[in-house]
């Protein structure tokens, strides 16, 4: 559990890599090593666009797009990004009745597109229109915003605007108490 939240925090920083955005391409690097063994700044970028269509899913079509990409990268034969026991996807462990057969990621590609896979009932994208990263997993249901920053932001925003309109052409702004009964 404790792992996927840790992996869900990297998928997020690495789907939000815009593409050409070299600053995050090279922090997300610097922060997490290559994404493969012999990767291009491109391979970044080209994964991540391929990455934010699962985001934006809503015909079967193109439920199938994300399913093909990902088909993509677990089909792909490339040098090894980790130790030498990540260099088979399957591996059989014999006589282990809870886990016979594990999928294991060869590297950090394999590892974003596993996470990928089993958060695909929790992809969200942040409801603040100035959002820095707005491709974001949630944590729970109907998580409209990617942060408590967001939300707040939003918030005060929506409360600014709110003032402003019912302000404007009024002399006095009338005050009126909600909720308070007299007796
Ligand atoms: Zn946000």
């Amino acid at each position: 559990m404790r792992e996927l939240f840790k992996t869900r925090a990297k998928l997020r920083e690495f789907v939000n890599i815009a593409p050409g955005d070299q600053n995050a391409q090279v922090l997300f690097e610097q922060r997490y090593g290559p994404m493969f063994h012999g990767c291009e700044p491109q391979d970044y970028y080209v994964q991540a666009a391929k990455f934010r269509q699962a985001w934006t899913v809503k015909e079967p079509e193109d439920r199938e797009q994300v399913s093909r990409n990902l088909e993509e990268i677990f089909a792909q034969e490339r040098p090894l990004g980790w130790g030498t026991l990540a260099m088979n996807m399957v591996q059989v462990n014999f006589g282990d009745h809870e886990y016979p057969i594990e999928i294991r990621p060869r590297n950090m590609l394999d590892e974003l597109a596993f996470t990928l896979l089993v958060s695909a009932d929790s992809l969200g994208i942040c409801e603040n229109p100035e959002c820095p990263a707005k491709y974001f997993v949630a944590a729970h249901h109907k998580q409209r915003y990617c942060s408590y920053d967001c939300a707040d932001t939003s918030r005060k925003q929506a409360k600014l605007e709110w003032w402003r309109e019912n302000r404007q052409g009024q002399a006095k702004p009338q005050r009126r108490k909600k909720g308070r009964k007299t007796q």
